[in-house]
């Protein structure tokens, strides 16, 4: 058995993450306030490619953007902004998840519309460095993770609100060999984390009309950190009466969204990081793919809007990446516009890809040859977006 001492180096880590997560604490408790988009003189737009299929579905994406708001650009409104160099070549050269000339980039922008971006893995023969997604939502608090999954010919119209910067993953790379035989990883729940993901999910369930909010945890055997997630849902429910909740274990969360007569009972999901992860992955296929979901990275100024998904090397590896499907970030960018106000232009954008990708499917994506391109994908979208009779058409595929 190894010896204690040996513990010594791994105790005064942990000393260390305990301190620097409770001034996090201290952070989240002091509030920022939210940034009033309708206030802004001009919105800008940053659009990242990323790495594997992102450039190829950021290009396509872009262009339906700039269809979609040719006024609001040319009366200077908006500005649709690209941002280079958040490329896996880049970020291993210099060593950083997030190179400081593109984090001072992302931050003259007031939202991002960002592409995949590849994580190296150990053994991959690339240094460890972390995920920039992580760094992002770090440098801007994107707490909330929210994933939209709609299969209207089944009734199911469900949105995650998966917390984003706590659980498993916040200190997903400073686990430590506390020995050479045992290896530890920390989870953190803190309750002004879970308070302010809880709220939104609830707020968001007023908001929309929807009458349940699902809480969705390991309790029972995660005691304390998901204790504590669990008994703040509670708290929160409180200040909404009228919003009926309830408490799901994961395990058998996740088998109830494969349960068809079950599934379409829920509404609004709320869950811890890792969870949230994996469930809105499940959800998605459930949609059609990964292919097909967009992703909200939402904080209290800034908002990062992306694929469900990764960077598919294996699509570029086999000379598949022009027949990646641009679908996922498309809807991410109709989730943008909400986000920052515009609307109606969210509407037209969520309307036409429901055309496209759902109800006429007149080019399919495959992901293979034997498909369209994410480029005739994206000339689709933007002829369905200039079709006058574009409302007419969705409505006909209503009930
Ligand atoms: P992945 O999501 O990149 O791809 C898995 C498979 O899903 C692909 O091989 C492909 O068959 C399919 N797929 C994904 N997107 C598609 C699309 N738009 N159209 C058609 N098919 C599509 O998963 P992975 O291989 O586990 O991850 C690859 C890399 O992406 C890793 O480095 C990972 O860390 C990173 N990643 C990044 C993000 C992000 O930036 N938000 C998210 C997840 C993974």
């Amino acid at each position: 058995m190894a010896q204690n001492h040996s513990f010594d180096d791994a105790v005064t880590r942990f000393r260390s993450i305990l301190e620097e997560q409770n001034q996090r604490v201290d952070r989240i408790s002091k509030a920022a306030e939210w940034l009033d988009y309708s206030k802004l003189d001009k919105l800008v737009i940053g659009v990242i490619g990323g790495d594997g299929i992102g450039p190829i579905i950021a290009k396509e994406t872009k262009r339906v953007m700039e269809a979609l708001l040719r006024e609001e650009t040319s009366s200077g409104k908006v500005e649709i902004r690209e941002i280079e160099g958040l490329t896996i070549e880049n970020r291993v050269k210099q060593l950083k998840p997030l190179p400081d000339e593109v984090l001072a980039e992302i931050k003259k922008c007031h939202v991002l519309l960002k592409g995949p971006t590849t994580t190296p893995e150990e053994g991959s023969g690339m240094p460890n460095i972390e995920s920039a997604n992580i760094a992002i939502r770090k440098a801007f608090d994107l707490f909330a993770n929210v994933r939209p999954v709609r299969i209207p010919s089944e009734g199911i119209d469900w949105v995650f609100f998966r917390e984003n910067t706590e659980g498993e993953y916040v200190l997903g790379s400073k686990g430590m060999m506390a020995t050479p035989d045992m290896a530890v990883d920390f989870k953190v729940i803190t309750r002004p984390g879970a308070r302010r993901i809880i709220r939104m999910a609830f707020d968001h369930a007023k908001k929309t009309g929807r009458s349940r909010v699902t809480v969705v945890t390991k309790a029972n055997v995660i005691k304390t950190t998901d204790g504590l997630f669990l008994e703040t849902a509670k708290e929160v429910a409180k200040g909404y009466p009228d919003i009926k909740w309830d408490g799901w274990y994961i395990d058998v969360f996740t088998a109830k969204l494969i349960d068809e007569k079950r599934r379409r009972d829920f509404q609004v999901v709320v869950l811890p990081n890792l969870y949230g992860d994996i469930v809105t992955d499940e959800a998605a296929e459930l949609q059609g793919g990964v292919g097909t979901a967009g992703s909200a990275n939402i904080g209290a100024r800034f908002g990062m809007f992306e694929a469900i998904h990764g960077s598919a090397p294996r699509m570029i590896s086999e000379g598949r990446g022009e027949y990646a499907d641009p679908l996922s970030l498309m809807r991410a960018a109709a989730m943008l516009l909400e986000h920052v106000g515009l609307s109606a232009k969210s509407a037209k954008l969520s309307k036409a890809l429901d055309v496209c990708g759902v109800y006429e499917q007149k080019v399919k994506i495959t992901g293979r040859p034997d498909g369209a391109t994410a480029a005739q994908f994206g000339d689709y979208v933007i002829s369905v977006l200039k079709d006058a009779g574009l409302e007419a058409k969705w409505k006909s595929h209503q009930n």
